[in-house]
């Protein structure tokens, strides 16, 4: 195609007709009653009318949304009014089909020489761009607001104290859990302040591993003790990991405090527990060596006079080896859920008697046993028998200047209740609540009496099994009373 001349494009642009109806935005004259006088191609485009549609047909507010015929009504007019113009006021303008669209309106008054307002010239750009980002602009806002009440949701709820720290390695962000932990006073702390809160023991080893994270941005890995709000030490896994940037800058450190308190406690009192494992089968074993070595020597005697006291002796040590062990073998049998019980109906009465057999040949104690002979329970015997024995050998072994051990059996409602009664030292209320716990002993550090502090656990986890309960009554000076009960049916 032959290009335009530039005389054709010189009178092209300046034709004001064209200018006016080809502009990019809307043109448009009202008369004071808002009669349109003018408008031109664009807006008619817009809005989908023909221009004999409209001139002197319709009035500007016809156009308008209602929220918009109000706002013109009270806001566009008396501005008009007062300034003479008004500049970028957003209104929703409708189309012929009744959808709508966003513009920004500005307008300038035209007045005769009594100021009266004769017409009014406005300017009318599509605006639905502009409201369209904005809106995205607001959903993004909305949204990202939403993820951070989530993350804050989530870092609040986990049991975990979680911290970010900016590339210097100070503090800047700590959950709930964490303000909680410390009792922190408000948002506002230093590293300083958790520092503090380090036991002392730990401190330098935390500050020397963090500083190396902070200088070769690597991950931090350590246990520490922590002080809670109620100043006590707890163990705490410490771990830290580097954010980099695009440009593998370190820009910040998030970090994790898990409490591993109960775990580091569980693992020291493994420790312990096999070392006095280790010693109380040592004894008896080195004791039944030294019997054996006596009787080798002896073994060419025609009548050794010792043979019985060293038999005796060999027996009461090997006896003391498989009591240990049988313990430790029911522990782990607890612990992998494979103590089997054979449950029955069974006399407690003849249970008891059972029970008291080793006690009665030994002499050394009188039992008294109290109950009515007839009274039958639901379960495994030699189990509940096991639970008895502990009971009495407790007795022997702790209140061995007991005169009378008495044993008692009861009925109740839908159950029974066997109780063994010493006059020995008691226990102190203190000490009452760990009995039955997995190797406690109420004197761990004195050695005056051997044991591992598992029979209770033993004994409590068998009568548990059975549905019953098992306790203990006792107080300093006035002896102890331990006592189970088992269901007496099915
Ligand atoms: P152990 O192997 O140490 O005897 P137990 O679990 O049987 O373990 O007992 C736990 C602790 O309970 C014992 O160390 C002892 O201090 C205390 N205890 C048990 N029975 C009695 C009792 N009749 N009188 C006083 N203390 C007792």
């Amino acid at each position: 195609m032959a290009q335009a001349s530039r005389k054709e494009i010189l009178a092209a642009l300046t034709d004001a007709e064209t200018l006016y109806n080809q502009a990019p935005c809307g043109y448009l004259s009202f008369a004071a009653d808002g009669t349109v006088i003018k408008i031109n191609q664009t807006l008619l485009k817009w809005l989908g009318y023909y221009a004999e549609e409209v001139v002197d047909q319709k009035k500007f507010g016809d156009f308008l949304s209602k929220g918009g015929q109000i706002h013109y009504e009270m806001f566009f007019r008396p501005m008009l009014n007062i300034s003479g113009s008004v500049k970028e006021l957003s209104y929703e303008l409708v189309k012929r089909d009744g959808s709508t669209f966003h513009v920004l309106f500005s307008a300038i008054a035209i007045r005769n020489a009594e100021q009266t307002i004769l017409a009014v010239n406005a300017i009318i750009t599509d605006n639905t761009d502009r409201k369209h980002y904005e809106r995205e602009i607001l959903r993004s806002k909305k949204l990202a607001e939403e993820e951070k009440r989530t993350f804050q949701f989530l870092a609040d709820l986990i049991p975990e104290m979680i911290w970010t720290a900016d590339a210097a390695g100070e503090i800047d962000y700590v959950n709930e859990r964490f303000i909680h932990y410390f009792d922190l006073p408000g948002k506002s702390f230093s590293l300083n302040y958790i520092l503090a809160k380090i036991q002392p023991e730990d401190r330098q080893r935390f500050i020397a591993s963090w500083a190396e994270s902070i200088n070769a941005a690597k991950d931090l890995h350590i246990e520490i003790q922590l002080q809670n709000s109620s100043g006590q030490y707890e163990w705490h896994l410490v771990k830290a990991v580097p954010y980099l940037n695009e440009a593998q800058e370190l820009i910040k450190w998030f970090g994790s405090c898990t409490n591993i308190d109960v775990h580091k406690r569980a693992l020291k009192q493994k420790d312990e527990f096999i070392s006095i494992a280790s010693h109380e089968l040592k004894t008896p074993i080195t004791s039944l060596m030294g019997t054996l070595q006596l009787l080798d020597r002896m073994k060419n005697d025609p009548a050794p006079k010792m043979l019985p006291s060293l038999i005796e002796r060999a027996n009461k040590n090997v006896k003391k080896v498989h009591t240990l062990v049988a313990e430790l073998l029911n522990v782990s049998q607890l612990n992998a859920g494979q103590l089997h019980l054979n449950k029955a109906m069974f006399k407690l009465g003849d249970m008891i008697f059972n029970c008291c057999q080793h006690v009665l040949t030994e002499g050394r104690f009188e039992i008294l046993i109290e109950g009515d002979g007839h009274l039958e329970a639901y379960g495994d015997q030699n189990r509940i028998e096991q639970v008895v024995i502990n009971f009495i050998n407790n007795a022997m072994k702790y209140a061995p200047a007991s005169q009378q051990i008495s044993i008692a059996f009861t009925a109740g409602q839908g159950f029974v209740k066997v109780s063994v009664t010493d006059q020995g030292p008691g226990i102190s209320k203190d000490k009452l609540p760990h009995l039955f716990e997995r190797y406690y002993r109420v004197d761990s550090s004195g050695s005056q009496y051997s044991g591992l502090g598992l029979g209770l656990y033993i004994c409590a986890e068998i009568i548990q099994r059975h549905g019953g309960e098992i306790g203990v009554d006792s107080q300093l000076g006035e002896g102890s009373t331990f006592w189970f009960t088992l269901p007496v049916s099915e």
